[in-house]
């Protein structure tokens, strides 16, 4: 059988051994024997124990060996030395599954790792599906299967949970079991020796009792695995995850800005963003996502109509709207006939909808009957504030009632607290979102709906590139051969031209003379820089000067900056200076970079470039291949993206030129493994063209 069908016995067991099952309450072995009893586990359930006869009233097996052969699931609470033992013996018994809650594994130094690396060998070797180790075990509501030591078993219900943190499991239970909600599945994952997030990702996609999925990850080592299958399982369910672990951005010995600014937290942040994972910003929102996707269904539009008995309240939900990527809905105007039929006078007939202070429940009952209906409105805010005349109880009950009918999310906004928890609960036990601020709602229903797009939009398509990669590899090949880790700019561009990227006209001249006739072929103006493999950041020593318009500009800037530089870093081989085609005036100078992250592999940069992009940090990432939906996007998604579209009468600078050195550098990033960290800085761009007007390689040593 294989690992996935195994994974299957995890949740789903028809025998389940409890190794290190104990009598005495408090102790996790006697815990989880009580748990799965109080769920009504309907299969074999057999304590192991050398010493007792009945556990909870349940005969006692004393050893392994006596276990019967083809064993679905063994959960593993023995010391930490007993627990390779243990394995080797449940593996003679053909055991399909195992959870080994006991800690002591790779989270406690390098024999806990030495030995959770023998229990991932046994694994693997026998495809057994390992949950943990260090963990607090499994829940499956449907299968009345708790294989945990938790406090406290949810209810059923369609959303399921993984989390690397026991503790974060405990909290999120507890806060279900507080707010009626119910659980499909529930994994503590542990340490994730053999089981982990992608494996869960997979198996919970065609699970038919899951339609929420909710994870809470600090770190994923299998980046390609995970992008794959969160990459299926969102076009199916929503996965909202909650990432910790935030660290610094940067690595120590970065060779570029990109290299400096990026970081695995943005690494994080474009997978999730490639593969249509939501991510909860907090713990709140996570809560809040959770029972908005497993309640309401998806607006299928963005207009939100806002139905309030009070003007001010309205107004403030109806700015958050604004604010977000949803809009306050036009009513149509056979909407607006019928709701005048019956509003009182005074009441808005717009959006929002103002009932006025004295609404009753019967009034928002008809109210909603009407604007439910009308095509502009995709989701309904019900906002009340417990007026002395509200209804709180018959309003919560009209709402319910409405819901019932419609395939629009309703969400509900009870202001106050004291009054209005009545309400509010009852509203939340019937599946409908209730909360005492309107702003998380909302935030809420733009989520959805942002889903709901990503759903609808094709899978990317990645273009073609056209590219001569033996010539690229002819140049990386040579640097490496020379032990040099870095091609700087001239041998670079061959890479880039290699792969069609718009270079400047560029020659190497090695005196002043060189220089000039270079120049006057090339034409002016030029630029002069450096050109030495040990000086890769040429400003900084004054290697560079532009705009040179005639010879006698071009032979002073030669001797200047060759002489500068053998001052500032004698150690250096100048081998002369680049003379290089000038770009047009007015082009925009914009940074293109890349850093190969540990998990997900090559993170695209892209910002406004210049000595500040350090500083003001206006960049955005996405993970390679970049299709060309992906190469849009990081380039709106900045702030200065007005700056390019052009301010005041400017002409818009030329996109698709960007797009293409995006896409193109992607590319170069996936054929090439050992380029660590490649940058394109400045990129220089105008109405008609781009130019890389330098360019850093990095390679691995
Ligand atoms: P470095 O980054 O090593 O200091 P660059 O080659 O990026 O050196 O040059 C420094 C600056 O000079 C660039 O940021 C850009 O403003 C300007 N520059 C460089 N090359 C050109 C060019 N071909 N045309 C116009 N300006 C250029
Ligand atoms: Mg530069």
């Amino acid at each position: 059988m294989s690992l996935k069908d195994n994974i299957h016995a995890l949740f789903a067991p028809k025998t389940v051994a409890v190794i290190g099952a104990s009598s005495a309450p408090g102790k996790v072995g006697h815990t989880v024997v009580a748990n799965m009893q109080e769920a009504g586990y309907p299969g074999t359930l057999i304590p192991v124990n050398p010493k007792a006869d009945v556990i909870l009233g349940l005969p006692v097996t004393k050893n392994i060996d006596d276990l019967p052969e083809g064993l679905d699931m063994a959960v593993i609470v023995v010391p930490v030395a007993a627990v390779l033992p243990a394995m080797e013996a449940l593996i003679k018994r053909k055991v399909r599954s195992v959870i080994i809650i006991t800690a002591g594994f790779k989270e406690v130094g390098k024999e806990g790792y030495v030995l959770e690396q023998r229990l991932i060998e046994l694994c693997t070797e026998h495809e057994i599906a390992m949950v943990g180790p260090n963990c607090l075990g499994l829940i499956s509501t449907q299968d009345h299967n708790n294989a945990s030591f938790a406090a406290g078993y949810p209810a059923e219900g369609s959303i399921a949970f993984f989390s690397q943190s026991g503790a974060l499991c405990t909290a999120i239970l507890d806060w279900a079991l507080g707010e009626n909600i119910g659980f499909s599945k529930f994994v503590s994952l542990g340490n994730k020796a053999v089981i982990n997030e992608a494996n869960m990702l997979e198996y919970l996609r065609t699970d038919p009792n899951t339609s929420v999925i909710l994870g809470y990850i600090e770190n994923v080592e299998h980046g390609a695995d995970f992008i794959e299958q969160a990459a299926k399982v969102t076009r199916e369910k929503p996965v909202i995850m909650i990432k910790s672990g935030t660290t610094a951005a940067g690595a120590k010995a970065a060779s570029s800005h990109t290299g400096a600014i990026a970081g695995s937290d943005q690494a994080y942040s474009a997978a999730f963003r490639k593969t249509g994972v939501i991510r909860a910003a907090d713990m709140a929102t996570l809560f809040d996502l959770a029972q908005a996707f497993s309640t309401q269904p998806l607006p299928e539009g963005p207009g939100l109509c806002i139905v309030t008995n009070s003007g001010g309240p309205g107004i403030l939900a109806a700015d958050a709207t604004e604010k977000s990527s949803l809009n306050m809905a036009r009513l149509s105007n056979s909407t607006i006939d019928r709701l005048k039929e019956f509003l009182p006078p005074y009441a808005s007939l717009y959006n929002p909808v103002d009932l006025i202070g004295d609404a009753p429940a019967e009034r928002y009952r008809k109210t909603l009957e009407v604007v439910v209906e009308d095509p502009q409105v995709h989701s309904i805010l019900v906002l009340l504030t417990p007026t002395a005349s509200a209804e709180i109880m018959e309003t919560a009950e009209a709402i319910i009632d409405v819901a019932k009918t419609t395939k629009k999310p309703i969400f509900v906004n009870y202001m106050g607290g004291m009054r209005t928890r009545p309400g509010q609960k009852r509203l939340t036990e019937a599946g409908i979102p209730c909360s005492i601020y309107p702003e998380p709602l909302i935030a809420s229903i733009e989520t959805m709906y942002t889903y709901y797009l990503w759903r609808q939009t094709p899978a990317q398509e990645y273009p073609v590139v056209k590219r001569n990669r033996q010539k690229a590899r002819l140049v990386i090949n040579d640097a490496r051969s020379k032990g040099a880790t870095e091609i700087v700019e001239f041998q670079a561009q061959e890479v880039l031209r290699a792969y069609n990227l718009p270079t400047p006209n560029t020659a190497l001249a090695r005196s002043s003379d060189e220089a000039v006739a270079a120049a006057e072929k090339i034409g002016f103006p030029v630029v002069l820089k450096i050109a030495s493999p040990q000086i890769s950041h040429k400003s900084d020593v004054g290697g560079v000067k532009v705009n040179l318009s005639d010879a006698e500009a071009v032979r002073n800037a030669f001797f200047d900056i060759t002489a500068r530089a053998q001052r500032m870093r004698p150690e250096a081989y100048i081998a002369g200076c680049l003379v290089q085609e000038m770009a047009p005036k007015g082009c925009k100078e914009i940074i293109i970079g890349f850093k190969r992250d540990d998990q997900f592999g090559p993170l695209l940069m892209f910002g406004l470039g210049g000595i500040y992009v350090e500083i003001l940090k206006d960049i955005a990432f996405r993970l390679a291949p970049l299709g060309r939906d992906d190469a849009k996007g990081i380039i709106r998604e900045i702030k200065s993206y007005m700056l390019l579209k052009g301010v005041r009468g400017e002409q818009p600078v030329n996109f698709q030129a960007i797009e293409d050195i995006l896409i193109t550098m992607s590319e170069l990033a996936l054929d090439f493994p050992e380029i660590l960290e490649a940058e394109f800085n400045p990129v220089l761009v105008n109405s008609e063209k781009a130019v890389v007007a330098d360019v850093r390689i990095t390679l691995s040593a």
